[in-house]
């Protein structure tokens, strides 16, 4: 993404897909690390072997979990004076939290064409949490929901997807569990 030519919607929107991205390994890691500590409790085994054995046993009852967490890409942005003797430096970490409010800026940033696109809403952690509770956190294709399966992962859909000019704005949005959204997507992949 080149930062010194002006905004537009594609950034915005590339950056959008981003924070999808990152949703979804977050919410894939927190979901193995609740499963991990549910498994330990059902075996329930003595403390003594939880602190000195924990790999041991997680390997015999069958789960081998390698520890886990969310590669979050790092930019560093680095600020050279035109005389070249002074500099700074930042870097910036892109979590959940930074991408939204990077969605925020840019879009305050943007010069709106007078486009459809300009008349959307953000793709924000914020709206997703919006849609899956309107959606009674169920899945609109296969009506499986978190009540029936607490450790499923929900995400939020474009209906008309955004590359065939569907809008972020919930009419356009819908909640679907990880398998329908892969299988959603495969079909759109071969049917192009
Ligand atoms: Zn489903």
């Amino acid at each position: 993404m080149n930062l010194s030519r002006h905004l537009n919607e594609e950034d915005l929107a590339e950056v959008e897909s981003l924070g999808d991205g990152i949703t979804r390994l977050e919410d894939a890691v927190a979901n193995l690390q609740q499963r991990e500590a549910g498994i330990t409790q059902m075996v329930n085994p003595p403390k003594f072997v939880l602190e000195h054995y924990s790999d041991e046993l997680m390997k015999h009852v069958g789960v081998e979990l390698s520890p886990i967490s969310v590669p979050y890409p790092v930019y560093t942005f680095e600020y050279v004076s035109a005389g070249g003797n002074s500099g700074q430096r930042s870097s910036v970490t892109l979590n959940r939290q930074t991408i939204d409010v990077l969605i925020e800026t840019m879009s305050q940033k943007i010069k709106w064409r007078k486009s459809a696109a300009g008349q959307r809403a953000l793709m924000t952690t914020t709206l997703r949490n919006m849609i899956k509770t309107r959606d009674n956190h169920t899945c609109r294709y296969c009506s499986i929901s978190l009540s029936a399966e607490p450790h499923l992962l929900l995400e939020v859909d474009h209906i008309m997807p955004v590359s065939k000019g569907g809008l972020t704005a919930p009419e356009n949005l819908q909640t679907l569990c990880w398998r329908c959204n892969r299988t959603k997507s495969n079909r759109i992949i071969a049917a192009g």
